[in-house]
């Protein structure tokens, strides 16, 4: 059995290996296929797929998308094979930068008023694509105002603190159109983080499923065995097909390791007849 990676970040959102690199280090890992889901942009896919070399693991473009979830606070869904020349697609992720730009210099007045001199500049700097809290973190702990990024974000930038802005975000439905409409398959990640009981979810997943909502992300680096199992029932009994990633994002989160997660994370490779069906059908 092959290992596979569905759910991994690059220097174009907050992770830290090129998209090239981290094409690289999944051959080296012996990865049948790594996905390239960087959150809310596709700007990396070009360099990605430019690195795929006979042999070597199937390169899945792919998107992760931070959409509002019922009731308030964010709700990720993977996009997986889209086209990322596609038109409808580009435009969503514009709007979702151009939120971002505008929240940006927000978040970094409300730290200078706080003493705290972080620049857009800095943080650009830090960011190499696309601007987000953890570069605003990031330049704290480099500064010696906080021991690390979860200092900063406890402290300053998690949802009520007072650094935090509200950000503006595509409903559930909206992303999954784009997704939908850029070929791709959509699949909502990592859903025990959603911290949600079974009934619950299962009917979210269902409401979703009626938007056009095609797999579960049941295998993931913070899932334990009973949740995963219990992901992948509900997957079955609903007929979505099951994906898994790691969220690998580099030396930003050194303890998550590309393929293996936290050490023990195993997404076989048998997943992706699976998946390609779903994507067919
Ligand atoms: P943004 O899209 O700019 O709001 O930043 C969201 C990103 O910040 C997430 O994808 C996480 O990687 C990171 N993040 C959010 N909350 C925390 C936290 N409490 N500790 C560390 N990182 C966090
Ligand atoms: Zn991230
Ligand atoms: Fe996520
Ligand atoms: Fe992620």
């Amino acid at each position: 059995m092959k290992l596979i990676d569905l759910h991994t970040h690059s220097t174009a959102s907050d992770g830290t290996l090129s998209p090239a690199g981290l094409a690289a280090e999944a051959a080296a890992a012996g990865l049948a296929a790594v996905a390239l889901t960087d959150h809310d942009t596709v700007q990396g896919l070009p360099e990605f797929l430019s690195a795929a070399a006979a042999g070597g693991p199937e390169l899945v473009p792919g998107v992760e998308i931070s959409t509002e979830r019922p009731g308030g606070g964010p709700m990720h869904l993977l996009g997986l094979w889209v086209d990322h020349h596609e038109k409808g697609l580009q435009e969503g992720l514009a709007w979702m930068q151009r939120v971002r730009a505008q929240r940006n210099p927000k978040i970094a007045a409300k730290l200078k008023d706080m003493g705290l001199a972080v620049s857009m500049e800095e943080v650009a700097a830090l960011a190499g694509g696309q601007v987000g809290r953890p570069h605003f973190a990031q330049a704290l702990v480099n500064k010696g105002l906080v021991a690390n990024t979860a200092e900063a974000f406890n402290r300053f930038l998690k949802r009520g603190a007072p650094a935090y802005v509200e950000k503006q975000r595509l409903s559930p439905g909206q992303a999954i159109g784009l997704i939908r409409g850029a070929g791709g398959l959509p699949v909502l990640a990592h859903p025990a983080l959603l911290d949600m009981n079974p009934a619950v979810l299962a009917e979210l997943v269902q409401k979703l499923q009626g938007q056009g909502l095609m797999g579960l992300e049941a295998y993931y680096s913070q899932h334990d065995a009973p949740q995963e199992r219990r992901l992948t029932g509900l997957a079955t009994r609903l007929g979505l097909a099951v994906s898994g990633g790691s969220d690998f994002h580099g030396a930003s989160k050194p303890d998550i390791r590309l393929g293996t997660g936290l050490g023990t994370l195993r997404v076989p490779d048998s997943l992706l007849a699976g998946l390609k069906q779903k994507l067919d059908s």
